[in-house]
């Protein structure tokens, strides 16, 4: 059998376990989690380093609730403990998908995801997909700030996709939208809402002529901007709550209820010293993505705040537990001279593809200079020259040519308790009525 093939094999198998998953009893559910924390637990302690010389239990868990007796992980920790000793040593790569994420906080690390844990979540997508009324000839007009790979059923011209890279000017995405007749546009809030003011009444007309949804990804999205990209794009908004570190946490199903996949992640909500609450207290979302074996995060802190639902039937029929997020990942901008914004998932984007870096923060002071803090990655072929230089050629290509952006050397990127950064932060405000006629065009630092 072809490697192709085999792929698409495994995948549709997936596919047909995770269809009806969410429909068994939420008894069923919490059995089935439990037996896979269970398992990934005694995978860990025999196989990945960290765990095996950590202080984990070897017997089984009798209870989901047990599992907050077992620490807590945010990304520092990982970081400073060594990256490698999460990962299963010796695994072929032919059997790990590698992730290199700068997070929401420009700090990188690279996740690595084993071929069965990414394929399962990519079942629990479909799932999404479908459940939200999404017919897999649509096509898709993604906003993404880095390109994505073609996948086997995008070949055979299902979810069809055009991606349209992220830093370009407003109108420019605008136009790329509408060329692609899209029936779905994915995006981030921030972007999404961009896009909707750059249209003209007519364009809005056109565009609803194919558009039958919107998804949103990657950052919080409040009540307020949800129902102004609802009426605003005349069509249904489904959001999702995801983290490169565990894939997908949940997705909102078409009566508005942001669902765990819990066939794949367990889902915990602790406050300041760690312990669990009950559903309608607000605390930190800490996430075990069962299935993982190529580099298992047990309780892994997202550091985004969140509640549970109190149980209950949705009238959806999934039977996962509903929760909501108070707050999260907000898209923040720097403004360019002209006024076009720059969002910091552009920067993300940017930080992503740049070879030899390892950290990186964006600030604006409020004459518009904009600094870029960076680190090189440490014992690195490269320079901190060279990575500047490819950083400023980056986002000469891919955001705006002639626009300097200053760079300085960082020692550290700060992050709060929870793994969070302000990765961009601006304290220039055009608009506010501060225009200075000096200091908006960056030189070269
Ligand atoms: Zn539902």
């Amino acid at each position: 059998m072809s490697s192709g093939l085999a792929v698409a094999v495994r995948e549709l198998r997936h596919a047909l376990a995770a269809w009806r998953a969410d429909a068994a009893d939420a008894e069923l559910i919490r059995t089935r989690a439990l037996n896979g924390i269970n398992e990934m637990l005694s995978y860990c302690r025999a196989r990945v380093p960290y765990y095996r010389d950590g202080d984990y239990p070897d017997e089984p868990l009798t209870s989901l609730a047990e599992l907050a007796r077992l620490p807590s992980l945010t990304k520092p920790e990982v970081l400073r403990a060594g990256v490698d000793r999460f990962r299963t040593p010796g695994l072929a790569p032919g059997r790990y998908h590698r992730d290199v994420t700068s997070g929401s906080t420009g700090v990188r690390l690279e996740v690595w995801h084993d071929v069965d844990a990414y394929g399962y979540h990519g079942a629990t997508v479909l799932r999404r997909f479908l459940r939200s009324g999404y017919r897999p000839w649509w096509r898709i007009a993604h906003i993404k700030p880095y390109p994505r790979p073609v996948r086997w059923f995008q070949r055979l011209g299902l979810f069809p996709r055009v991606v349209i890279p992220a830093g370009q000017p407003e109108a420019a995405l605008a136009r790329q939208v509408l060329a692609t007749r899209p029936g779905l546009i994915m995006g981030y809030p921030v972007m999404l809402r961009a896009l909707l003011h750059t249209f003209t009444d007519a364009e809005l007309t056109r565009l609803r002529r194919t558009l039958r949804m919107v998804m949103t990804d990657s950052e919080l999205l409040t009540d307020e901007v949800a129902a102004l990209l609802a009426e605003g794009f005349g069509v249904p908004v489904f959001d999702e709550y995801s983290a490169h570190e565990v894939l997908t946490v949940s997705t909102q199903c078409r009566h508005g209820a942001l669902h765990v996949d819990e066939d794949r992640v367990w889902l915990e909500i602790v406050d300041d010293q760690g312990r669990p609450v009950p559903p309608g207290t607000t605390g930190s979302v800490v996430v075990t993505h069962y299935r993982e074996r190529a580099m298992p995060l047990v309780r892994y802190a997202l550091g985004d705040r969140a509640r549970l639902l109190p149980d209950g039937d949705c009238p959806c029929g999934s039977a996962f537990r509903r929760m909501r997020l108070v707050d999260g990942r907000v898209n923040d901008f720097v403004t360019l001279p002209g006024g076009r914004r720059v969002y910091s998932a552009v920067f993300l984007g940017l930080a992503k593809q740049t070879p030899g870096l390892a950290e990186c923060m964006v600030r604006q002071d409020a004459s518009g200079q904009i600094t870029v803090h960076l680190i090189p990655e440490p014992g690195g072929d490269l320079s901190f020259d060279q990575v500047v230089t490819a950083f400023q050629n980056r986002f000469d290509e891919e955001v705006a040519a002639g626009v300097r952006l200053r760079f300085e050397r960082a020692e550290r990127v700060a992050l709060t308790a929870g793994g969070k950064g302000r990765f961009v932060e601006s304290a220039y405000r055009p608009d506010t009525g501060h225009h200075p006629d000096t200091g908006h065009r960056p030189d070269a630092g």
